[in-house]
């Protein structure tokens, strides 16, 4: 199993606690933010080259 790392910033990301993961509506890929990345509002971006606040 993939380790879960924060696609913003890179940092380890244990389930619950504020941080999210969910598919990319475009890909399906999953996509996991911590929570203080969802704090700052940064963007993310996907593989596919999606990308959200
Ligand atoms: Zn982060
Ligand atoms: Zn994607």
């Amino acid at each position: 199993m993939e380790v879960p790392t924060c696609v913003s910033c890179g940092v380890y990301v244990e389930a619950g606690g504020g941080n999210v993961r969910f598919p990319c509506p475009e890909c399906g890929e999953l996509i996991v933010r911590c929570r203080r990345c969802r704090k700052l509002g940064r963007r993310y971006a996907c593989e596919c080259g999606f990308s959200g606040p």
